[in-house]
């Protein structure tokens, strides 16, 4: 098999094709502090792209309850569980580097199922029912159901916790989709990565569904082919009459509740890694502050989707799921300095991607100490600015304070 270079595991590792990379990269940072299950972005991308027979049970964008729920149920348990067997105790990191075996390596020793070029598996019908199955189910004490530790609710750590999980698919630079499908069916586009099934190719084989580790593409039964996010490409291209002519971010990143959500275009090197782009929001938050990181790096395909990892968690956990940048990650949320509580004000101020920002400094509000480390709040500016470099909106680290008048007392 091709060696490709994974910059998340910080090595080599084997993928069935030769590298390829795209000019730019569709990639999104999630911020899990700020998730509220509201399931709007949910609903979004249902009414916009699988409200048809066949797709009652498509999910492309959900939002689970971790740790117990998933959709499907149990897939990042299940896929955990496959590599420990391919790979007993060694799925491990050192000093940054990933030392265990992804999926790609672990598939072709998995002699059990018969060699393949992923390892996975394909989840039940049982399994694809319930979109937030266990929503809003907390971790309790240790062999005691349905009890929380009384006195759990204290950062660092809480003893009693969940959050929810919003997931889309990463529109991965390895995709494992891509990778199983013996069709060719699946591609990723050179202009933005985005990675797509070719419907008139596709012979609902569902390796793709068998293979994508985050279990993001799945198979129609009325039209017996796979489907996926499609990243909502007409915005992204700009090519939505909604747009005007200017990339627009997705359904589910524009209609978020709770503000979590940013999505953008990266710029790519021939090689694979990110150009430097200093004043990108997204370039900035995952290469400069190191605030948001991958969902299980582990599985190899270099998910382009990117989250903040919520503060309150059990360690341990989070580093399963995010990899070993978990405790700097969380400090420099916990207690972020002047460029990042800016550039945090971006996030759902306006529709149009980001290609750019800019702070104007504003005056000192107040100093204070949090989580024992000193803290200075500047009510500094944060300008966004479009691809053809034109302003989008302007925004300020202090919310605007409104006073309703009088005259609408009552009147709703
Ligand atoms: S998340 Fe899954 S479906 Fe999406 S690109 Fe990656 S492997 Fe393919
Ligand atoms: S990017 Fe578009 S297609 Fe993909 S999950 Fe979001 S709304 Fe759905
Ligand atoms: S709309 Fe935003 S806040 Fe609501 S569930 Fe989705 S990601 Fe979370």
């Amino acid at each position: 098999m091709p060696k490709v270079f994974n910059s998340q595991l910080g090595r080599h590792m084997e993928y069935p094709h030769e590298e390829h990379h795209p000019d730019r990269q569709f990639a999104f940072v999630f911020n899990l502090n700020r998730c509220i299950g509201c399931q709007t972005c949910t609903m979004a991308c249902k009414s916009t792209w699988t409200f048809s027979k066949g797709q009652e049970y498509m999910w492309w964008n959900n939002v689970e309850t971790k740790p117990y729920g998933g959709y499907p149920q149990h897939w990042d348990v299940k896929i955990l569980d496959l590599l420990e067997k391919a790979n007993p105790g060694g799925q491990i990191w050192k000093d940054g580097v990933f030392q265990g075996k992804t999926i790609f390596e672990a598939g072709p020793n998995d002699v059990s199922n018969g060699p393949k070029r992923v390892l996975g598996y394909l989840p039940t019908d049982e399994e694809w029912r319930f979109p937030n199955i266990y929503e809003d189910n907390a971790v309790g004490p240790k062999g005691h159901e349905a009890e929380y530790v009384k006195d759990g609710v204290k950062l660092p750590e809480h003893k009693t916790w969940f959050f929810y999980l919003a997931r889309i698919c990463n529109h991965c630079s390895y995709p494992a989709c891509l990778a199983a499908c013996p069709r060719n069916a699946i591609y990723k586009r050179p202009e933005d990565g985005i990675v797509l099934i070719d419907q008139e190719r596709c012979r609902g084989y569902r390796k793709c569904v068998e293979a994508c580790p985050y279990k993001k593409a799945m198979y129609r039964p009325t039209t017996r082919v796979s489907e996926k996010c499609i990243a909502c490409y007409p915005r992204v291209e700009g090519s939505d009459p909604a747009s005007n002519g200017n990339p627009m971010e997705t359904r589910c990143m524009a209609s978020c509740i709770g503000q979590i959500r940013l999505q953008g275009l990266a710029k790519i090197n021939e090689d694979g890694s990110w150009a430097e782009d200093r004043q990108n929001p997204l370039y900035y938050m995952i290469k400069v502050a190191k605030v948001a990181l991958p969902l299980y790096p582990q599985f190899g395909t270099e998910p382009n989707g990117y989250y903040i990892p919520p503060r309150w968690v059990n360690r341990e956990f989070l580093k399963q799921m995010f990899g070993p940048g978990v405790e700097y990650a969380i400090d420099a949320y916990k207690v972020p300095d002047r460029e990042l509580l800016a550039v945090l004000q971006l996030f759902r101020k306006g529709e149009q991607i980001i290609f750019k920002y800019e702070i104007k400094k504003g005056p000192k509000v107040f100093e204070t100490e949090i989580h024992g480390k000193p803290f200075t709040l500047y009510n500094d500016t944060v300008i966004a600015y479009n691809k053809k470099g034109k302003e989008i909106f302007r925004t300020q680290v202090e919310e605007p304070f409104h006073v309703r008048p009088n005259i609408h007392q009552n009147s709703i």
